[in-house]
């Protein structure tokens, strides 16, 4: 558990959630002193005020909390996480772990966000920027090259994942779907500090585009919306490695209201896409602890196909009229969606929970989350309509 002094008890998933939703200032401002309990050894995290922006304060923040849970012996939470959700040990004088995956293309991890770079005769591909890896990043190349980045790819325009982005040399190549790019621009219109915007990319595409940078192949496809309109796939085919950001949570249920995912079909979607149209062994997902491998993602192809029936069934089995009898007045219209909501919600969690609880890592904490995107969109999306038929 984590309690914040002076500010309310928030999980830790919860944090990471929120850094997923790309509200990294909603905490930062009144953070100043935060302590995780455990059993024997509290661990105390006091941000170095007004060193940093608020973003990164609380990307940071997250991440520290991330390594200091993991290199924890004792339990810091009553609820057991699956073997299949723990990964590698991240060097704690370092940060950050850094790991060939396949011919001179290598991931590099803090633990709570990862992402991966490749080495070619003519310089660095590197992809994406987490801000909680930061200048770790620069020195995760250094480690295996002194090859300087001349292209940057962005898998989706979310700042938690490219928010560091201008730790690279400003000319380098910056590659990024069109969409991903005309999100970037608008941000960079409206900011009064242009410099906290990621550099627009000068190099765009629409559907595909294989970029070849000396001996090395990187294919980047889009399919369209998903988790974030933009968000591709980067596939590696010599080294047969799948890059897929906010998608697939190796070992874990996504993040909360299905990795809020601005389009739950193509969400659901990119499932089958990643395992009918790619020839992979090792995922990069983007999260989390370790990263994944085609199980991997039909394990939570099953989970999302389970939670598809739950919700249905859930949805069909609850009535409106048996909720507003209870409530007894129609008075006020949301109080009966509230209830109408938390009845169909928890019908969904009771059916999901006593498989998936023991399957993947914080199933019970998100559970509800997933189950009300996934209702709700059964109740309006035609598309998840006709997929409810099936
Ligand atoms: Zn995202």
């Amino acid at each position: 558990m984590v309690i914040i002094k002076g500010a309310k008890s928030i999980g830790l998933a919860t944090l990471l959630a929120l850094s997923l939703a790309v509200a990294p200032t909603v905490l930062s401002g009144s953070l100043t002193s935060v302590q995780i309990s455990s059993n024997s050894k509290p661990i105390t995290y006091v941000h170095a005020q007004e060193e940093h922006s608020g973003e990164e304060t609380y990307l940071r923040f997250v991440s520290d909390i991330v390594q200091q849970q993991s290199t924890d012996n004792t339990n810091t939470t009553t609820i057991q996480i699956p073997e299949t959700a723990k990964g590698p040990a991240i060097p704690a004088e370092k940060g950050y772990l850094v790991q060939e995956i396949g011919d001179q293309l290598y991931s590099v991890s803090d633990g709570s966000y990862n992402t991966m770079f490749m080495v070619t005769d003519e310089g660095v591909i590197a992809v994406d920027a987490p801000p909680t890896l930061g200048a770790n990043y620069l020195k995760a190349i250094a480690e295996v090259t002194d090859k300087p980045t001349t292209h940057v790819i962005y898998s989706h325009a979310h700042m938690d994942h490219i928010g560091a982005a201008r730790i690279f040399p400003e000319n380098a190549t910056f590659v990024a779907q069109q969409e991903t790019a005309s999100e970037l621009q608008r941000a960079m219109n409206l900011a009064t500090n242009t410099s906290m915007v990621p550099p627009v990319p000068t190099e765009t595409f629409s559907k595909n585009m294989t970029l070849k940078v000396g001996n090395q192949t990187l294919q980047l496809d889009y399919y369209g919306n998903n988790h974030l309109p933009g968000n591709i796939f980067i596939y590696a085919p010599q080294q047969k490695v799948l890059m897929l950001v906010d998608i697939i949570f190796p070992g874990w249920i996504p993040f909360p209201y299905l990795a809020i995912a601005k389009d739950t079909a193509g969400f659901i979607e990119a499932h089958d896409i990643a395992l009918n149209n790619y020839d992979f062994d090792t995922i990069v997902a983007g999260h989390l602890t370790r990263l994944g491998t085609n199980a991997d993602v039909g394990v939570q192809r099953e989970f999302v196909m389970d939670l598809e029936k739950a919700a249905d069934n859930a949805n069909q089995n609850v009535s409106f009229s048996g909720i507003a009898s209870q409530v007894g007045s129609f008075d006020n219209p949301w109080l009966l969606f509230s209830k109408y909501i938390d009845a169909i919600n928890k019908q969904c969690e009771e059916v999901m929970l006593p498989k998936w609880e023991s399957k993947l890592g914080g199933a019970e904490i998100f559970m509800l989350t997933h189950c009300f995107t996934m209702t709700e969109s059964g109740r309006v999306d035609p598309t998840i309509q006709a997929l409810f038929q099936d």
